[in-house]
């Protein structure tokens, strides 16, 4: 199975992604350069990615004392995509870069994360590195952002603590500044850090010559103490080693230390690390504590993390799908070539049984079963409408830096709100979509023999890493679908009705339509039932299953939407691939949206059957 139709079909039939190059920034491009970097991608995934894919699961990151050590096919892979110049490749001629469209490199990531996830594609340097470009000073964005992109260097983003995950406003690694000259450093206001950092992504490696951390950390007031809550959180980076104001290395290690290495269900190509900020195992000028420079403003931190946010929670929720898509097509694969089992037919009358098989004839593959086709088909509807899920917010991305004033505004409001779904949506029901495709290869499945394994294991992290399900749907509930007088999902219900409209003229595609609008009206009245006391107790308790079917109307609105266009574009209707588009679209809508009334029942109800039990009745 080849991914290439069905993203060719969501980017040019469906998105309208070549017509982006009719953007002044974008004027270089065409359908042929955007095909080129699709094909380059597609390539150096089959070649450099997917073979390893098991390698970096079996042979674990480990440190030797000195150094931590990865397989060969890491560094290979690494330095294939480092060439391909995709690490940069939607950033400014004048950096490096070849301003394609964020749509593009979303796309051509995809290919990346379904060969080997954990081999990576460097998600989190490009992140690091595009935080710097808005919030970094001129020096910090030629020393460190450049680096970065040109993937002589490696970027990490430090914010959980052992004590502060979901809560980073307890963030407690401290920053004091360096010396009555600390605001004199030409690379930012010298800081000396110290804390624990846990979780890091990526902290310690030998891929690159050096790593530069981006670390939350706080600035104690005069009395010594730490301010709490989130304004008292700033932002440093932290080279792991020394450098000048030429981007070259001094010679001297930082004071950042690996305290260990995190053995992961896992995503194991990749390390995740502990590390000691200023412990004083390598004192920078014979004093402890890692030297940062702050970045941005005092206190406003956070704020600068989160620039980095929306584009990596698109980038959790395509590793999500494409891992999802991987077990798909594997599951595929390995229900079109089983035999097992024979088909059911209605017995001649007068006989016993209701069921009758007929154990002469040989055994059916078992794609032929009507149970093997439904877990086909939910996972074919979870992955490729997940798929469109994130490109359809990939170009919202590209909107909002590209548009003009009015879609660009709209478009940042409705990332606010979509964001969150983009993250949580495929990180469960594309691991749902692993499970499947475990079950359809039944004991084997769950044998290391087939690969549909560690696609699950590997999915497994996508609903804890990025703000856990539970912090993202109460950001959903808690703010995004409150926030500016609720006009992000006024906007959103905008294009779901415009959708609506056009499908309600398609005979086929009537009925769902009509779904689909009262799946939206009874979305806008759970939402204000929930917020009906004015006590966020009482909304918040159900933010999960609120998420659960805010979600699932949403992508039941995306599969009409390319149903739509698949017939539109199929004029003859005799495509298979149209065939597969409408009946994933029709699965969905019978299988699956109307899953939403239980999970709207409680958030309706504010039922508080979870939140108020007894401690000691659990
Ligand atoms: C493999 C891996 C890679 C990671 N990479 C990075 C990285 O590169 N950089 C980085 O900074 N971090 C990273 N993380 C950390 C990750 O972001 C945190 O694990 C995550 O935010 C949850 O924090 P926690 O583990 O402390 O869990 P906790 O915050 O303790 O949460 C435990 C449970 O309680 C729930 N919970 C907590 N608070 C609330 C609340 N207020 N309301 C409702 N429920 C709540 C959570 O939803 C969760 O289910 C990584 C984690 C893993 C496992």
């Amino acid at each position: 199975m080849s991914l290439r139709p069905t993203l060719d079909f969501l980017l040019y039939d469906w998105l309208d992604a070549g017509s982006l190059n009719q953007r002044e920034r974008f004027a270089d491009h065409s359908r042929e350069t955007f095909d080129a970097v699709l094909d380059t991608c597609e390539r150096i995934a089959r070649e450099k990615y997917a073979p390893h894919n098991r390698t970096v699961d079996i042979q674990e990151p480990h440190f030797d004392g000195e150094k931590v050590i990865l397989p060969q096919a890491t560094h290979d892979a690494h330095k294939a995509y480092v060439e391909s110049g995709m690490m940069s490749a939607a950033q400014d001629y004048d950096i490096g870069g070849m301003q394609l469209p964020y749509t593009l490199q979303a796309a051509a990531s995809s290919f990346f994360a379904m060969a080997s996830v954990s081999i990576g594609s460097n998600m989190l340097t490009s992140g690091n590195a595009n935080l710097l470009l808005v919030h970094g000073t001129d020096m910090q964005k030629d020393v460190f952002a450049k680096n970065e992109f040109s993937g002589r260097w490696a970027g990490t983003m430090c914010l959980s603590e052992p004590q502060a995950g979901s809560s980073l406003s307890d963030v407690a690694t401290r920053a004091v500044p360096d010396g009555a000259d600390f605001q004199d450093d030409p690379l930012g206001p010298r800081y000396r850090l110290t804390g624990n950092k846990m979780w890091i992504s990526s902290g310690d490696h030998e891929l690159t010559e050096n790593i530069v951390h981006i670390v939350l950390a706080k600035i104690p007031d005069a009395n010594g103490k730490l301010v709490p809550g989130t304004r008292g959180i700033s932002l440093f980076i932290v080279p792991k080693k020394m450098v000048d104001t030429d981007g070259q290395l001094t010679g001297e290690r930082n004071d950042v230390a690996l305290a260990g290495l995190n053995h992961k269900l896992g995503w194991r190509g990749t390390t995740n690390t502990l590390l000691n900020f200023g412990e004083g195992k390598f004192p920078v000028g014979g004093k402890a504590g890692a030297v940062g420079y702050l970045v941005g403003e005092v206190g406003k931190g956070l704020h600068c993390m989160f620039h980095m946010m929306n584009e990596a929670r698109i980038g959790v929720g395509t590793a999500a799908t494409m891992l999802g898509m991987a077990g798909y097509y594997a599951s595929l694969d390995y229900a079109k070539a089983r035999p097992q089992g024979r088909l059911v037919k209605k017995p001649e009358p007068g006989a016993g049984s209701a069921v009758v098989k007929d154990s002469a004839s040989p055994q059916v593959r078992i794609i032929e079963h009507a149970d093997v086709r439904r877990m086909l088909l939910a996972q074919k509807s979870y992955c490729e409408g997940a798929l469109a899920l994130e490109l359809y917010c990939a170009k919202l991305v590209d909107e909002q830096k590209t548009g003009d004033a009015q879609s660009a505004d709209d478009a940042r409001l409705l990332l606010e709100v979509l964001t969150p779904i983009a993250k949580s949506w495929p990180s469960e029901w594309c691991l749902e979509a692993n499970s499947l495709a475990i079950q359809i290869h039944g004991g084997y499945g769950y044998t290391r023999d087939f690969p549909v394994e560690q696609y699950w294991r590997d999915n497994r992290l996508n609903m804890i890493h990025e703000g856990t399900h539970g912090i993202q749907a109460a950001d959903l509930l808690g703010r995004k679908v409150l926030m500016e007088g609720g006009r992000g999902l006024t906007l959103l219900a905008a294009r779901i009705n415009d959708t609506i409209e056009r499908a309600a003229a398609v005979p086929s595609l009537a009925p769902h339509a009509k779904s689909l609008g009262a799946a939206l009206v009874r979305i806008g009245s759970a939402t204000q039932a929930a917020w009906s006391t004015g006590d966020p107790a009482d909304a918040l308790a159900n933010a999960v299953p609120y998420m659960q079917a805010f979600g699932h109307t949403v992508l039941a609105w995306l599969w009409l939407d390319v149903a739509q266009r698949a017939l539109a574009v199929d004029e003859a209707k005799s495509m298979p691939a149209t065939a597969g588009r409408t009946g994933a679209a029709t699965y969905f809508f019978n299988y699956e949206l109307p899953k939403i009334g239980a999970w709207l029942n409680v958030v309706e109800n504010r039922d508080l059957t979870c939140a108020t039990l007894a401690e000691e009745a659990f």
